[in-house]
């Protein structure tokens, strides 16, 4: 799908559970329940959805989901279905992934950066290895010395490859990669979550991240527990889906397992699901 002078095709990286009262937060499990059916150890099924993006001579991939070589105590947790490799179904797509130029990474949580490598004998090697890797600097630095909260959503030495083959490049606040692709950054979820806005006035198509994982997330109360301020994620959330009516965006949502992407419908002060509809046109 086209939005503005960018090319946006989706993949999936992965496929695995999470906890469905940490998924929803204070919301009763009486009403998420209703929403998704969890399985029998109350885990939900979740995506790591992934764009490729083309345009001004570049090949973007956002986000790169949690990669394979888990280990078996991370697999029974989450219940990690490590059949979709990323390099595969970036080919699939028609790019090699030494032609990716950038792996734009929202933030370093696992679920959305440790796939930028692979295992490597006992060590990593990089997925994309020609792309600039790019990452808040706030992110960078909180991802080295997190709180014991979300200390097990990092995981260091895959993280370090970037530093090591001199890939990494640090932002600070709100940036663009190209004419047409900007980057907002969010610090509720966790400090400088970065997400693209990609395209121009007639069509624009916004990556939620984690700022708004599913599109049961839309309405306000529904934050995450991994939040690590889930007051700052509201009013963050709140004035996003201001913008994204008002634009008329397309939100594309990164954890959804069935709705890949859909505008929002505002009622007064409430938001809620709009129109559905499948990025890559199927
Ligand atoms: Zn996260």
């Amino acid at each position: 799908m086209r939005f503005g002078e960018w090319d946006v095709r989706t993949c999936i990286a992965g496929r695995f559970g999470l906890d469905g009262g940490a998924m929803f937060g204070v919301v009763p499990k009486t009403m998420w329940e209703r929403l998704i059916a969890p399985d029998a150890y109350n885990r939900v099924p979740m995506v790591m959805r992934v764009l490729l993006v083309r345009g001004h001579g570049k090949t973007i991939v956002v986000d790169v989901g949690a990669g394979a070589g888990h280990s078996e105590k991370n697999r029974q947790i989450y219940a990690f279905e490590e059949t979709d490799h990323l390099g595969d179904s970036i080919r699939a797509l028609g790019v090699e992934p030494s032609a990716v130029t950038d792996v734009l990474l929202t933030h370093l949580h696992f679920d959305h950066g440790a796939g930028i490598v692979e295992p490597d004998g006992n060590d990593w090697r990089l997925l994309f290895p020609n792309a600039a890797h790019h990452v808040q600097h706030s992110q960078w630095r909180h991802a080295f010395a997190p709180t014991p909260r979300d200390k097990a959503s990092y995981y260091e030495d895959r993280m370090r490859v970037m530093e090591r083959d001199g890939v990494l490049r640090l932002h600070e606040g709100p940036w663009s990669l190209a004419p047409g692709f900007d980057l907002l950054v969010f610090d509720g979820h966790t400090p400088g979550q970065q997400l693209p806005v990609i395209g121009d006035e007639r069509a624009r198509l916004f990556f939620c991240g984690d700022l708004i994982p599913t599109h049961h997330h839309i309405p306000t109360p529904y934050v995450m527990s991994y939040d690590l301020f889930p007051v700052t994620v509201m009013d963050e959330k709140t004035s996003l889906l201001e913008r994204a009516s008002a634009g008329n965006w397309l939100l594309c949502f990164e954890h959804d397992a069935h709705v890949e992407a859909c505008r929002i419908q505002k009622d007064g002060r409430r938001f809620s699901t709009g129109e559905r509809v499948e990025i890559d046109g199927k």
